[in-house]
């Protein structure tokens, strides 16, 4: 979609610091990292949230689990990590494209969002 960030991103046109992608996702490392490890994974198709899925994205899903499984190999995290979707504005979603933070590299304790709002 034109004026997306994300969308820009998948086609090359802004520099992203890629960790891993195949046809249907890709993972990148954040701009403003909240954790010593902080990579989001995208959806290549533009997709705003969650709730936008639909039966023809299974293969979409499925690259998001091997997505995880591989950056979780390539960034060695041994110790854990926290995965996070912003979804709608309540959530403070900046980038309307469907993401997930997946934050490790330190104790994350109770922390449950990530967001711009306290930015
Ligand atoms: P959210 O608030 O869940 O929509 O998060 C969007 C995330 O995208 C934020 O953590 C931003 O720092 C990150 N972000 C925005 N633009 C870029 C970019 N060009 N490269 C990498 N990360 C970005």
């Amino acid at each position: 979609m034109s004026g997306c960030v994300f969308c820009s991103i998948v086609k090359g046109e802004i520099p992203a610091q890629v960790v891993w992608r195949d046809e249907h996702a890709m993972a990148f490392r954040d701009i403003r990292p909240q954790a010593p490890t902080h990579i989001v994974f995208i959806s290549c198709k533009h997709i705003e949230a969650f709730e936008d899925l639909g039966e023809e994205d299974v293969d979409f899903l499925k690259s998001y689990a091997r997505g995880v499984r591989e950056v979780v190999r390539l960034e060695n995290i041994h110790d854990g990590y926290r995965i996070i979707s912003n979804n709608g504005r309540d959530a403070g979603q900046e980038v309307p494209h469907l993401h997930l933070h997946l934050l490790a590299g330190m104790n994350l304790g109770s922390m449950i969002a990530i967001s711009n709002i306290d930015r």
